[in-house]
């Protein structure tokens, strides 16, 4: 299927590594143009280089802090008109629900709302005037069925997904789709981690803590960034202007629930 969005242009935010790369290679794969960002510089560059060999598309970079003020405006200057906006940024701290202030779920809001809403106010008005445009909203899995530790990311992520329930549907009418993309479990570093982290909590090797984390997905393994991104890249197609504020998963039905 030709997803007919080659010589677009997209922004996709912290994207040197997991799924935001994941999202950047398929885009790059059907011919868009990219702009990419992450904070360390040195493994964005690295990224970028790499899509630029494998797909032959033009990679611009930006590093920076798509959480904060400057960080975004160093990435809105650069990215100037896009067609297609992937809004992302890592994941907050896990922890108990005692254990979080004022300043840990303002830092949770920075990055996982409001980062997200920000890019879309400065973005979706060209995107309007011009008669198309696409965004994705790397969420989580947490929106539908929460995690225990990650209560700092359920809580922000369904403040974005709330927001965009409201204004998907008032731009759909001018060419713009807004749709959120909920990953379960992808193996990226950011999983790694917390496998660790789990294992030595209950004294157990990492590995055997993927095992057993593992074995409670229906499919029996972790999703793939590349797989994350191929769904990515459909949300971006001309074929899904009709999918406007939905809160697609992609768990290998590890969320257990009829919708
Ligand atoms: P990852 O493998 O740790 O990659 C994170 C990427 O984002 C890196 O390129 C990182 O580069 C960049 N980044 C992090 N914070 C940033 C910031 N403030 N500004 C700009 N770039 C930033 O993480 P991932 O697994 O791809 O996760 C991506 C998002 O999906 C996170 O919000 C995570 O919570 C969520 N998620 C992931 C999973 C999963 O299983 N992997 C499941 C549910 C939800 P720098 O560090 O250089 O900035």
């Amino acid at each position: 299927m030709d997803f007919a969005i080659r010589g677009k242009r997209a922004l996709v935010c912290a994207a040197s590594k997991g799924l935001g790369r994941g999202a950047a290679e398929a885009l790059a794969g059907e011919g868009v143009a990219l702009v990419l960002n992450a904070r360390g510089a040195e493994a964005l560059e690295a990224t970028a280089g790499d899509i630029r060999a494998r797909f032959g598309v033009p990679v611009e970079t930006v590093a920076g802090d798509i959480a904060t003020e400057e960080g975004r405006a160093a990435v809105l200057a650069a990215a100037g008109e896009v067609d297609i906006l992937v809004t992302n940024a890592g994941g907050p701290p896990p922890g108990a629900w005692t254990d979080w202030s004022r300043d840990d779920f303002i830092a949770a809001f920075d990055a996982n709302m409001l980062s997200a809403i920000a890019l879309m106010q400065a973005l979706v008005p060209g995107m309007m005037d011009r008669r198309w445009g696409q965004v994705v909203n790397i969420t989580s899995r947490a929106v539908k069925a929460p995690l225990a530790a990650l209560g700092l990311s359920n809580t922000a992520r369904a403040g974005l997904t709330g927001f965009v329930a409201g204004m998907s549907r008032q731009v759909a009418g001018s060419g713009v789709t807004v749709n959120n993309l909920l990953p379960g479990s992808h193996d990226t570093d950011r999983l790694r981690g917390a496998d660790a982290r789990n294992a030595s909590l209950k004294g157990i090797s990492a590995e055997e803590q993927k095992t057993r984390r593992m074995a409670a997905n229906p499919v029996g393994r972790d999703g793939t960034a590349q797989e994350f991104g191929a769904v990515c890249a459909f949300l971006c197609s001309e074929q899904a202007a009709f999918i406007v504020g939905q809160n697609l998963l992609v768990d290998g039905g590890e969320v257990n629930a009829t919708f």
